[in-house]
């Protein structure tokens, strides 16, 4: 089963995908992670990516189609992946389309998050994640905290911000969202493939409820 997580940053891809991964036993796939991954390591895909991301900017299409058609070719996903982050954009969501068919597969769910926008910026300036990339569990310090200040509760490593959570790289994020990445909510509309789900911190409980409830939606129990 492909499944794709659509949304605006912020609104919770990552805590979705995490948590579907375990309940669906499919591997999730973010490209922001592979992204930071080779910052980290300084390899030269990092070295362009960063020049985008610092900035707020998409990683130009023929690079981001790159990865996620080498990323589909491995073992462990030929059951399955949920795309954290992919596609962002109408070209993105073509290519994806073509790599699955040569495969005689589709997509067959794109889980659209929307999160009202005042509450987009508070997620994100406040979001922590796991410096551990075994781990990379999201915590956020008023919504869902960490026990012990700056330690993952999981695992007991540091906790680090996103060097682009910032207020300012936000805005820009969201602007780069709606103009680019917001059409494909009418791409997947068409294929009636897609599952609208509210996250909001007065309506459910930071992506649990929400992925029970995708999960019960794929089950066919709903
Ligand atoms: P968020 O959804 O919170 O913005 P991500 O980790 O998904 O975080 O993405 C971080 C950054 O990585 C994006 O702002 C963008 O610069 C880059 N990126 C991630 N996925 C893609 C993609 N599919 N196409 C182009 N750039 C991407
Ligand atoms: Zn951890």
């Amino acid at each position: 089963m492909v499944i794709i997580m659509l949304g605006a940053p912020g609104t919770g891809k990552g805590t979705v995908a995490s948590l579907l991964q375990k309940k669906l036993e499919i591997k999730q796939i973010s490209t922001g992670d592979i992204f930071r991954k080779n910052i980290k390591e300084g390899t030269e895909l990092g070295i362009i990516a960063k020049e985008y991301i610092s900035e707020g900017k998409l990683v130009p299409d023929d690079i981001t189609i790159k990865i996620i058609e080498d990323r589909l070719n491995e073992s462990d996903v030929q059951n399955g992946a949920i795309l954290d982050g992919f596609p962002r954009t109408i070209k993105q969501a073509e290519e994806l389309d073509r790599i699955l068919a040569s495969k005689g597969k589709k997509v067959n769910k794109v889980i659209n998050l929307t999160t009202p926008d005042e509450e987009i910026i508070e997620r994100i300036v406040n979001r922590r994640i796991c410096s551990n990339q075994e781990c990379k569990k999201i915590y956020n310090l008023i919504l869902n905290p960490p026990k012990q200040e700056g330690i993952c509760d999981k695992c007991g490593s540091e906790l680090i911000k996103r060097k682009d959570d910032t207020e300012e790289i936000v805005r820009e994020r969201l602007k780069t969202y709606f103009e680019q990445t917001s059409p494909l909510i009418q791409y997947y509309e068409k294929q009636g493939n897609m599952l609208t789900e509210i996250v909001s911190k007065t309506i459910n409980r930071l992506g649990i409820d929400v992925a029970e409830d995708v999960v019960q939606i794929l089950k066919g129990e709903k």
